[in-house]
């Protein structure tokens, strides 16, 4: 039997198929450009003799009906999934469960009227992963399948730490507070560390640092979140790609008023145009190191930026733990990045955390400790992977519906 992982946006359908057994990777793939004449799909999987192959294919996918029968006739092509009846389940990546999901569910009509009821808070991403989650409802309706929400780990903050101070009745009538995104990355990577560190999480303080074009830190007190950098939406926390991260509210009035912009505008500039890119005009760290490297200013800049707004979280969550034990560097930047690792824990001996400059400049795909041989604190670059995790939640909640059924 095998897992499939869905995870649909909305131009964009990406799935993984997983062994039940094992949650060995057996294929994963990816339609982009939904609705467009250029749509593209590619799959990657390995073959019984354990060679890896590619399947591609262009032409119109009009929309996420179609994506879902290409992705199906893909995987039966490839002879990694010949009848949907060996999906023991499927599992959905949903980016919002406001406050209503603390963990994953089983999906039925009553799940999804909810995740529907929660588009407000995520206009972008809910629709479009709700979109995903009817189509293969419809495709595939005797198979059980499961939604795990980007926001679940985060539910365990404490109300100190969710709410912002403004009125309480904006919390109470419009949902305004932190609910932080990145979950499924951060429960999985501080779960890789206490495995490397070989101790329980219950035994553990840890700090998360998920750092790729969107980036968030957690705190994480006995494998419970305490806190995390975003916020009522991803824009709060960390300079990201193209995000500018904690901001003075008062600078939107600012611009409002002196520029003339609408709420359009104002949003465009500070999740679009901001960021890393903002600074530098360039939001990919492998350039901009690139650049830095090289002596442009302004890209040594963005990448000061970055590490520093990094530090003072580190800080903080050191100080909203009560110490740490162990930091995580992970997401594109944080495993690939030595640069960004170096100096955002430069500096920061005093409190425990000594870097060790030559282990951090090591590379490999598996968890790698980068802290020196008498660090107090560890420091790992661990390598996310959060289709694993939404496949390993989504076989929990159906082998727990089956024993609850038997039982
Ligand atoms: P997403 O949030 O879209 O999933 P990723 O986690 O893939 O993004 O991270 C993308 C970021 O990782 C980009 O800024 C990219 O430049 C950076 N990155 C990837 N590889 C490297 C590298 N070798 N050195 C520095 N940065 C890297």
């Amino acid at each position: 039997m095998k897992i499939l992982v869905l995870n649909s946006g909305s131009s964009s359908l990406k799935f993984q198929l997983f062994s039940k057994k094992d949650l060995a990777v057996l294929a994963a793939g990816l339609i982009e450009q939904i609705g467009d004449e250029n749509s593209g799909a590619s799959l990657s999987y390995t073959d019984p003799s354990g060679s890896n192959l590619e399947l591609k294919q262009s032409g119109c996918v009009s929309d996420h009906r179609e994506a879902i029968q290409l992705m199906t006739e893909m995987l039966q092509k490839s002879g990694t999934l010949t009848d949907t009846g060996e999906l023991a389940g499927i599992g959905h990546r949903v980016v919002h469960g406001g406050e209503t999901f603390h963990l994953p569910i089983r999906i039925d009509a009553t799940v999804i009227a909810a995740i529907d009821e929660l588009i407000p808070l995520a206009p972008l991403h809910n629709p479009a992963n709700l979109l995903g989650i009817r189509v293969s409802m419809e495709h595939a309706a005797h198979i059980p399948q499961v939604a795990v929400f980007d926001t679940a780990f985060h539910q365990s903050i404490p109300e100190h730490a969710y709410l912002y101070a403004l009125p309480h009745r904006l919390y109470k009538e419009q949902k305004v507070r932190r609910y932080g995104f990145h979950g499924t990355s951060h429960a999985y990577v501080a779960g890789q560390a206490a495995k490397q560190l070989g101790k329980p999480l219950t035994e553990l303080n840890i700090i998360t640092l998920h750092l790729g074009n969107g980036a968030s830190a957690a705190a994480i007190s006995r494998g419970s979140c305490i806190d995390t950098s975003m916020g009522m939406t991803p824009l709060e926390g960390l300079v990201m790609g193209t995000r500018c991260g904690d901001l003075d509210p008062a600078i939107l009035f600012y611009l409002g008023r002196e520029t003339g912009m609408s709420m359009d505008d104002l949003d465009t500039l500070l999740n679009k145009e901001s960021g890393l890119k903002g600074i530098c005009d360039e939001s990919d760290m492998r350039s901009i190191s690139e650049a830095a490297e090289k002596g442009e200013k302004r890209a040594q800049l963005a990448l000061a930026i970055f590490c520093y707004r990094l530090k003072k979280y580190i800080g903080a969550y050191t100080a909203a733990l009560g110490g740490v034990d162990c930091i995580v560097f992970t997401g594109g930047i944080g495993e690939n990045s030595a640069i960004t690792r170096k100096l955002s824990c430069e500096g920061l001996e005093q409190m425990g955390i000594c870097l060790d400059v030559s282990r951090n400049s090591i590379r490999q795909e598996e968890v790698l400790e980068i802290q020196t041989a008498e660090s107090p604190v560890s420091i790992l670059v661990v390598p996310t992977d959060e289709e694993y995790e939404i496949a390993r939640q989504t076989l929990q909640i159906i082998e727990q519906s089956d024993s609850d059924e038997q039982g």
